[in-house]
């Protein structure tokens, strides 16, 4: 058992137990956290998810130089689906099963009120703006597939083939490894399913570690980028952004957009593209977005509980951990399931108060590649660029999903 397990152990497990479960509502917080803000904050201001952080500056100069609202929170989200280095959206996207990098992304314009959405596009790098598209150009929220690639096409978005070397590579050694361990079969949502064995197992290990080792060097992937690819195959990863803007005259939008899951079932739609619950914003009240595990997040329409929870008086931060709590709910508050799940929310209100809450911590990366836990932040931008820890649920560290059990330090250390 590695550190990093036991830690999550003794204090994810037993401490949220121990708490029966109630929000880490700490009346001393850190102060480097998104602590609640009962009182305004200040406008203008962008959220996003902390993969924006580098775009932040641009955007929100552009949002105090008058700039539209849900074109400041675009212009965030832009960055990570041009880089091809950002795995989790747009451009280098991992991709389905298949081998397809398939993107989903959604937005909501305040002032007008209007929604745009696409799920399943392939082919088309900037999936927001083919949202925005959709709210601009139709009589229609949502477009999906074929058809929403085709009206990109129509509306001037170049057809590209989004599959980098890079994820392509790792997509093969997934697809060579895995016969059983993938998306089929019931999840943790099954009433029959049972957490997986995640005792260390010698044996298994040094073979499967052997086996992942060979063909990663059999498919050419180059011996410095090894380790980064067999993490991406044990621990398929999620990963999306979203951003909310809100001006000076106190109008607001939000914006979501992701690859998804990697190595989805082929026309799996998450969250992000899902008005309500990736994304969701009312003039009136505030914006609030998702990153995390879209399947969780759809059934208790997360974004969209969190602002009608604010529209009946509750802080942005005790609007998030409700929704974060209706999860635990869903599962019975049974944490043999919910440290497989993780969610992480980013809320703004109107007045300019903010918070960036999650179901955990954060997560441990593989020991391989940094001993020390990812902690869930949300970046801020209100003229002071920042980005903050998240309030968290519960304490400890998520483990990803599909399950499957960390390797030991001494198998590990063999890939070094
Ligand atoms: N929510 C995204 C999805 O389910 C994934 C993520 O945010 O990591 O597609």
């Amino acid at each position: 058992m590695c550190s990093s397990r036991r830690h999550f152990i003794a204090t994810g497990v037993v401490g949220s137990l121990s708490l029966g479960l109630e929000a880490q509502e700490d009346k001393e917080q850190d102060s480097k956290r998104a602590t609640t803000r009962t009182l305004a904050g200040k406008r203008p201001i962008i959220i996003s998810a902390n993969n924006g952080v580098n775009y932040l500056d641009e955007a929100f100069s552009f949002l105090k130089n008058g700039g539209d609202t849900l074109d400041a929170a675009l212009r965030v989200v832009k960055g990570p689906e041009d880089d091809p280095k950002d795995d989790s959206v747009g451009l280098g996207g991992l991709p389905n099963e298949e081998g397809v990098v398939e993107l989903d992304a959604c937005c909501m314009h305040g002032p007008t009120r209007r929604a745009g959405s696409v799920g399943g596009v392939r082919n088309i790098k900037n999936v927001s703006q083919v949202a925005k598209a959709v709210m601009e150009h139709t009589g229609h929220v949502m477009l999906v597939g074929d058809g929403a690639e085709r009206f990109a096409v129509a509306h001037g978005f170049a057809r590209e083939n989004l599959l980098t070397e890079h994820s392509r590579k790792v997509w093969l050694l997934w697809k060579e490894y895995h016969s059983t361990d993938d998306w089929w079969g019931p999840g943790v949502s099954d009433p029959h399913w049972k957490p997986p064995e995640t005792a260390p197992q010698g044996e298994l290990w040094q073979e499967r570690l052997r086996k992942l080792q060979q063909i990663a060097t059999d498919l050419g992937i180059a011996p410095e980028n090894r380790a980064h690819a067999i993490r991406k195959v044990l621990f398929p990863p999620t990963g999306t952004i979203h951003s909310s803007a809100l001006n000076e005259k106190g109008e607001i939008s939000g914006c979501t957009t992701t690859s998804g899951l990697a190595f989805k079932l082929p026309g799996r739609v998450g969250d992000s593209p899902i008005i309500g619950a990736g994304c969701y914003t009312d003039q009136d009240v505030g914006s609030a977005g998702a990153t995390g595990s879209g399947e969780e997040n759809i059934k208790v329409a997360g974004a969209h509980t969190i602002v009608e929870n604010m529209r009946r008086g509750m802080s942005p931060q005790e609007a998030g951990i409700d929704a974060l709590k209706r999860i635990a709910r869903n599962h019975n508050h049974d944490m043999n399931k919910l440290r497989f799940i993780d969610m992480t929310y980013y809320i703004l209100r109107k007045d300019g108060a903010y918070a960036g809450v999650s179901l955990w911590e954060g997560y441990m990366p593989s020991p391989w590649e940094d001993p020390q836990p990812k902690r869930h932040k949300i970046a801020v931008h209100d003229g002071t660029k920042r980005a903050e820890e998240t309030v968290p649920l519960f304490k400890g560290f998520s483990q990803e999903f599909p399950p499957f059990p960390k390797a030991p330090a001494e198998y590990v250390n063999q890939l070094k």
